[in-house]
């Protein structure tokens, strides 16, 4: 099925142009969790300027000038404690759609000539925002937040200044005000709805299907004890770790596949080779896994027949369909920051500043919540060392 119904270059003229934007937010937001909003925000002139204000769309609406930058976010928001709606992850209620953009100019259409997007609006010439309506809103954020990664991860979405949660996207009716976009005699673009089909509503499965997007792993790994070397943040800023799973995510695919047999001691693990039935009368015999350790930071594979050069433990990672970072089986830490943006340990305030100390422990990556919303992650090659050492930012290569 074509994805425009109106070709783009002649433009949206017809019926879909008359849809105002209280009956597109009305469609768009059938239902919404008890007490909670859809938000939208105004702008005059250059929407680049200023940040968004935040008001609830069932007073807003008819206030929403034409002659505006006019938006509405992709999740409805409960009432603040002092009784203010605002678009903050701390008061999100449900996601109720996706939003995609730069359509047409960073995003070949053509990759939606097998979905029916939900709406289609011209925003500056001959670049879109699509919108994909969810057929039940998700209440559960972290479920919301994993599809709207899934988006940015596949390049369908900027990943912006705001957090995905809180994503402003653009109303049908509107300007964009962006002086690069003025027409010739200096009036802005006029926003164009092109294309309207709210009856598009997908679930989540539907929608991964459909544009074909990867997901991270689910849910939060297992709060479980750190054994052996102890794990400290010492860090000025609040900090969480999740420690790496107790049992080593190789060991646990080479039980799934049915090759695991016992422990031999100081991290030695006899298993049955993969490749079995090369060996001589396919005897099963002479073949070990080795954990991470300080010298070989993913572990190590040797089968003692005559393949063993050809099978290291890049194969085995490839028969067991891991990556090399599991194979590692380093934690995931989390610094959560409470100190201001601009003193965070991202800014070049506190530049050369260890933000984070760690004690012995591996870890791979980072990720700094800051206060302004932004999420910071960086890969670290940090190895243990005898003593506790502090972590700079020099350290961390930025992903
Ligand atoms: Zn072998």
């Amino acid at each position: 099925m074509p994805l425009l119904r109106t070709d783009p270059l002649k433009g949206g003229e017809g019926g879909v142009s008359k849809v105002t934007n209280l009956e597109f937010i009305d469609a768009v937001f059938p239902r919404l969790p008890e007490q909670a909003y859809a938000a939208v925000s105004t702008k005059d002139g250059d929407p680049t300027k200023g940040g968004y204000t935040a008001r609830r769309a069932d007073q807003a609406t008819t206030n929403l000038a034409p002659t505006a930058n006019n938006y509405v976010n992709c999740s409805s928001f409960y009432h603040g404690e002092n009784g203010s709606l605002r678009a903050l992850k701390g008061q999100f209620a449900a996601c109720h759609f996706l939003m995609l953009d730069d359509l047409g100019t960073k995003v070949d259409l053509d990759r939606f000539k097998d979905f029916d997007l939900s709406w289609l609006i011209e925003t500056s010439p001959s670049n879109y925002q699509a919108g994909i309506i969810l057929s039940e809103p998700i209440t559960d954020g972290p479920v919301a937040e994993r599809l709207l990664n899934g988006l940015i991860d596949a390049k369908l979405c900027d990943a912006g200044a705001n957090q995905p949660l809180t994503r402003w996207a653009r109303l049908p009716v509107a300007i964009n005000g962006k002086p690069a976009h003025q027409t010739e005699n200096g009036a802005p673009f006029q926003c164009r709805l092109i294309d309207w089909r709210p009856e598009h509503r997908y679930s989540p499965e539907a929608i991964v299907e459909g544009l074909q997007l990867k997901l991270a792993p689910a849910g939060r790994p297992k709060k479980t004890k750190v054994s052996g070397k102890s794990l400290i943040i010492r860090s000025a800023d609040e900090g969480v770790h999740t420690p790496a799973p107790t049992e080593n995510s190789v060991i646990a695919a080479l039980k799934d596949h049915g090759l695991y047999k016992t422990p031999l001691g100081e991290g030695k693990h006899d298993i049955t080779c993969p490749w079995v039935n090369e060996h001589t009368d396919a005897i099963d015999h002479g073949t070990a896994y080795f954990e991470p350790d300080d010298q070989y930071a993913s572990g190590g594979f040797k089968c003692q027949h005559s393949h063993g050069d050809q099978y290291r433990l890049g194969e085995l990672l490839d028969f067991l369909e891991m990556q090399r970072s599991q194979a590692r089986n380093k934690p995931l830490i989390r610094v959560i920051s409470r100190r201001s943006a601009s003193n965070c340990g991202c800014g070049r305030k506190r530049a050369g500043k260890p933000w984070a100390s760690l004690s012995a422990g591996r870890f791979d990556r980072v990720s700094i919540d800051r206060p302004d919303q932004r999420r910071s992650v960086y890969n670290t090659n940090y190895s243990p060392r005898p003593n506790p050492r502090t972590i700079h930012r020099s350290d961390l290569g930025e992903i």
